[in-house]
């Protein structure tokens, strides 16, 4: 199972395994285009996991996954996904979400 996780099995950008995250907020700061939150998971040790809430805005830029101690975040290759362009309003998101100490915008109903 571990491995197979490490496979883009639904043409995501951008996806997780999350029995390696260690909800450590890295990715989601390095993220330049507001994609990443954290959110409260009561079902995890860490009480938080990470959340992909924004795929559609992933640039492929590749930090989260170079930034991620634990190998647990995966993005696609540019061969095989056509990824967003940084907008203004990407940028704007993250500032938000880093704002909001990198938890979720989608908890608060904003997107
Ligand atoms: S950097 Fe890795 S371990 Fe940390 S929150 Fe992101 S995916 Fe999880
Ligand atoms: S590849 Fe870049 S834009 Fe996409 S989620 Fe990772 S850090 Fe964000």
């Amino acid at each position: 199972m571990g491995t197979a996780m490490t496979e883009n099995v639904n043409n995501a950008p951008v996806w997780v395994n999350t029995s390696n995250c260690k909800a450590c907020d890295i990715c989601v700061s390095v993220c330049p285009s507001g994609v990443l939150g954290m959110k409260y998971d009561h079902t995890s040790t860490l009480g938080a996991m990470i959340s992909i809430d924004h795929p559609e805005s992933c640039i492929g830029c590749n930090e989260c996954e170079l930034s991620c101690p634990d190998f647990a975040i995966y993005v696609a290759d540019k061969k095989d996904y056509k990824f967003a362009k940084l907008t203004d309003e990407a940028k704007a998101r993250q500032v938000a979400i880093k704002a909001n100490n990198y938890m979720s915008l989608d908890l608060q109903g904003v997107k």
